[in-house]
């Protein structure tokens, strides 16, 4: 673990702002935003119990479920839409085969564009954060949000070393889509990998984030989330973990920061920043 501090949990030269940052809106300190990835039917039957959780303490967040493991429940996407959550694609199947080459992945691209349809989702996660930014132009969609600012702990371990999101361009045929790195650790890693007992690790990287004014993602998975206080499997932790975590955020940071879901920071990312940025692109030839 020693080996890892100089790049984790914080690497110092993720903080270089975007260029032509005016800031977000509102004039908020910093964004926030919470997803989560639903990587079995375990995890499904805790969505209700994690939607209320965040519903109580004033949160909304995206809930990214894998279309061909497990019968995703249309009854469950309509309630999170119904309270204003967001719902994403996390992969296919989740079988670790996604990127072996471009051709499995433009096959099952245009399996991936009928769920995205289906589901009326803009945003995508690979599985285990596998990324080829490029490929990624065959979804249809308007974020991507398989990457990391820094986690030597991913199988692909490059980060993309910056704390805000970023624009990725193909020229020909022209497409845009915007990345939105996870910066904060995920749940796994802290409390299932590492067997830490307090969220003293993510206080730390989002107070981090805070100075510097960039966004704060985290990725949590109901599946290892306990929201009984009894009966622990090996691989879960307590939910009271990730409340807390909220519950100080919301008392700590209040009015400080600007939650919004994926889409809609997406949205204002293509729309508002990067428009803006094409616009100086185009008067400046
Ligand atoms: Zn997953």
């Amino acid at each position: 673990m020693a080996t890892n501090a100089h790049v984790w949990p914080i690497n110092s030269g993720a903080t270089r702002l975007p260029p032509n940052w005016s800031g977000w809106p509102g004039q908020k300190q910093f964004a926030l935003i919470l997803t989560h990835d639903v990587e079995t039917a375990r995890g499904q039957m805790k969505c209700r119990a994690l939607m209320n959780l965040e519903m109580e303490l004033g949160f909304r967040s995206s809930f990214n479920f894998v279309p061909e493991r497990y019968r995703v429940s249309p009854e469950l996407r309509a309630l999170l839409t119904h309270y204003g959550f967001e719902v994403g694609v996390h992969g296919l199947k989740h079988d670790g085969k996604l990127y072996k080459s471009e051709k499995i992945f433009k096959q099952r691209a245009i399996y991936i564009n009928r769920y995205l349809k289906a589901w009326n989702a803009v945003g995508f996660r690979s599985p285990a954060m596998h990324h080829n930014l490029q490929w990624l132009h065959q979804l249809n969609i308007d974020y991507d949000a398989s990457t990391f600012d820094t986690d030597p702990f991913e199988p692909q371990p490059d980060g993309v070393k910056t704390i805000f999101p970023f624009s990725v361009m193909q020229i020909s045929p022209q497409h845009w889509y915007v990345e939105l790195p996870y910066t904060l650790p995920q749940d796994s890693t802290l409390f299932i990998f590492m067997q830490e007992h307090s969220i003293n690790i993510w206080k730390e990287k989002l107070a981090w984030i805070a100075e510097h004014g960039g966004m704060a993602l985290v990725i949590t998975h109901p599946d290892y989330m306990n929201f009984s206080g009894t009966k622990f499997k090996v691989d879960e932790y307590p939910a009271q973990y990730y409340a807390e975590f909220l519950q100080y955020i919301h008392y700590y940071y209040q009015d400080q920061y600007w939650q919004v879901l994926p889409k809609e920071l997406s949205r204002f990312w293509l729309n508002s920043y990067s428009l803006k940025q094409k616009t100086e692109i185009a008067q400046a030839m």
